[in-house]
């Protein structure tokens, strides 16, 4: 049976960063990067936490690589109600991958019950329309803002990190000395071994959730913080095994704190609205930035799907998409018909966002005219009307099975990935 032992918590740099010491028994070493051990960086003091509220952030990230894995963990000592929690937190993955979560113990010598004094309330932030919608939403509470760098954008790229925390300074609509910036290596800490134990990729189908609010735990305790938040992406109408849902996150709890998976009720076109709406009342300005695609030199790229449909969302709340942080292609309603071509592949909760989008579009409102009202109306009444369910995922299974030998490819033999991905070209 594999064996992880966490040896030692250490603090540096003024309390602001923690490093885990941290060994694995030989059989599991191939799912870590020891030579990249897990860390994070605050740019606060978070000394004071508690030791069983530091362990924390490592624990949301190794413990379901210990459920999906298989191995079990050793250390000293862990706040009460974050074990408990990691109890049902396992049973639920376990509903969603029967198959996949095996045998695994988490062994500490003690648990300690924590409190938190206050009742601030935190959203972690990434400058997207969830992240917005939440914080308009949630905005008399003056809540506390987290940006995690090491989620979207890689430790490396420094370049990006920069112009996102510039974006973020451009905004007013933030309180800039409640907006926090932590550093962790949660996506790189770990092989491609662990993206192969599901079929849904580690980070979003499994990792991101806890791995996102475990790195608040510390911060909690220093800020007063028990109400958390964590913006949704889905709703309660589409169900898919996601790393980040209700019955993940808001069973993530330690000390006194309360995490809310918020605006679970809300669709992407509802939270356009509700951004439009607070923009026009307040005379505010949103940018957006949805996207982290390698091509984006603004605040978005403007060609990706995710790009696509946010903006034809804005066109739909007859907004200009120019003011929200978009540059609109020329040719935006021939791009939107390229992705319902013959071998069209979407996960269920892609589709689900396009057909969010064609029942606003069916409502028939208002919508934000680019050039020509006839031609522009023509076209979305055609989107409305696209039969999705003949359409989409036709080729399902292939796509799947290409994506898994791309991945063991480029990872294992990154020569030949490259002349694959010649040969594809
Ligand atoms: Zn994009």
């Amino acid at each position: 049976m594999g064996k992880l032992t966490l040896h030692k918590v250490s603090r540096s740099e003024n309390g602001r960063e923690i490093h885990y010491s941290y060994e694995v028994s030989k059989d599991i070493e191939k799912y870590f990067r020891l030579d990249n051990p897990y860390y994070i960086k605050y740019d606060r003091n978070i000394s004071t936490a508690p030791l069983g509220l530091q362990v924390i952030p490592f624990l949301s990230n190794v413990m379901p690589m210990s459920w999906f894995v298989g191995f079990d963990v050793y250390m000293d000592e862990c706040d009460e109600t974050f074990f408990e929690s990691l109890q049902i937190l396992k049973k639920q993955f376990h509903e969603f991958f029967p198959n996949n979560v095996k045998k695994s113990e988490l062994h500490v010598k003690s648990l300690i019950r924590n409190e938190i004094k206050g009742t601030n309330t935190s959203l972690l932030f990434s400058g997207g329309l969830d992240s917005y919608d939440s914080l308009i939403r949630n905005i008399d509470k003056n809540p506390y803002l987290i940006s995690v760098h090491g989620a979207d954008v890689e430790i490396a790229d420094t370049d990006r990190w920069n112009k996102f925390v510039q974006f973020n300074s451009e905004e007013r609509i933030i309180d800039h000395g409640r907006l926090f910036y932590v550093e962790s290596n949660l996506r790189e800490f770990y092989t491609y071994r662990v993206d192969l134990l599901t079929d849904l990729g580690w980070w979003g189908g499994i990792q991101h959730g806890m791995a996102l609010l475990g790195v608040l735990a510390p911060l909690s305790y220093t800020f007063g913080i028990t109400d958390i938040r964590i913006a949704a992406s889905a709703t309660y109408e589409v169900s898919y095994s996601w790393g980040s849902s209700p019955k993940i996150d808001e069973n993530m709890r330690w000390a006194n704190t309360k995490v809310t998976h918020d605006g679970y009720d809300q669709r992407r076109t509802d939270k356009v609205d509700n951004v439009v709406a607070f923009v026009d009342q307040n005379k505010e300005n949103i940018k957006l930035r949805v996207c982290f695609a390698e091509e984006r030199s603004g605040h978005n790229c403007n060609h990706c799907h995710k790009c696509q449909r946010t903006i034809l969302s804005l066109i739909l709340s007859n907004a200009n998409p120019a003011d929200y942080g978009f540059v609109v292609p020329d040719n935006l309603y021939e791009m939107l018909f390229s992705n319902f071509n013959e071998n069209a592949v979407m996960t269920v909760g892609i589709k689900y966002q396009w057909t969010c989008l064609q029942d606003k579009a069916r409502e028939g409102g208002a919508f934000f005219v680019l050039d020509d009202y006839d031609r522009e109306k023509e076209y979305l009444e055609r989107f409305a009307h696209l039969d999705l369910d003949s359409i989409v995922n036709k080729n399902e299974q292939q796509v799947k099975q290409r994506k898994r030998t791309r991945l063991i490819l480029r990872e294992k033999l990154p020569f030949i990935y490259k002349i694959y991905q010649k040969l594809r070209a």
